[in-house]
């Protein structure tokens, strides 16, 4: 693993979705992951509470009880990573017109079958989903739920237009809503500027100086 470029603090949403900006949380190559934002289940509670996921109440009682049952925020920890690794696939598969692996759909449906419980319609400002936290470490595994929630939703809007970012060392998810509907790039500002400059260094290369045996010939 290389250190990633910016801390779970900062998260970067070029996803269009939450769901989207949650797979994004790590870069992959060919499908394993080669740098990690969410180092632990800390990390996993400001991820999601960032993404808009959790109430602030919620993600402080979170960091709480993950500090008195550490073993089980780990298993915890353990769990979101592997949800977001099935959430990263199917998408992708998407994206590229695959077929979904049914074992990543039934993980992320077992965590929606799990949370479906502790989830209810409220009225504040217009409709929105609530969670309810169950006590103790049972808890924990509320990020889990709302991360196969936002999944859910996500692909029970399809068509929708996912694409994955052309970036080598990238793979990054994303909703094209470009009006051509031909963006390549997570962000041009980053994977772009990276392909452009590769591809302009490969166009504008200097000649290879002459070997000592063609020099010789010449001659
Ligand atoms: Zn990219």
């Amino acid at each position: 693993m290389v250190d990633y470029p910016y801390d779970i603090h900062h998260l970067t949403r070029v996803g269009g979705h939450s769901a989207l900006d949650f797979c994004n949380t790590a870069d992959r190559e060919e499908g394993r992951v080669i740098a990690e934002a969410l180092k632990d289940y800390s990390d996993g509670i400001t991820g999601v509470y960032r993404l808009g996921w959790l109430t602030e109440a919620q993600a402080v009682q979170l960091h709480a009880r993950a500090q008195t049952h550490p073993s089980a925020a780990h298993h915890r920890y353990v769990d979101l990573i592997a949800l977001r690794e099935a959430m990263a696939r199917v998408f992708a598969a998407i994206a590229r017109g695959m077929p979904i692996v049914p074992q990543d759909l039934e993980r992320l449906v077992s965590f929606q079958r799990a949370g479906g419980a502790y989830r209810h319609t409220q009225l504040s400002d217009g409709f929105g989903w609530v969670w309810d936290m169950p006590e103790g470490e049972h808890g924990l595994a509320l990020p889990l739920w709302v991360a196969a929630h936002s999944a859910g939703e996500l692909l029970a809007a399809q068509p929708a237009p996912i694409r994955q970012c052309d970036g080598v060392a990238c793979g990054w998810l994303f909703l094209d809503t470009s009006r051509n509907g031909k963006r390549r790039w997570c962000d041009m500002r980053d994977c772009g500027n990276r392909a452009k400059a590769k591809r302009h260094y490969q166009r504008n290369r200097p000649t290879p100086p002459a070997s000592d045996a063609t020099e010789a010939n010449a001659h």
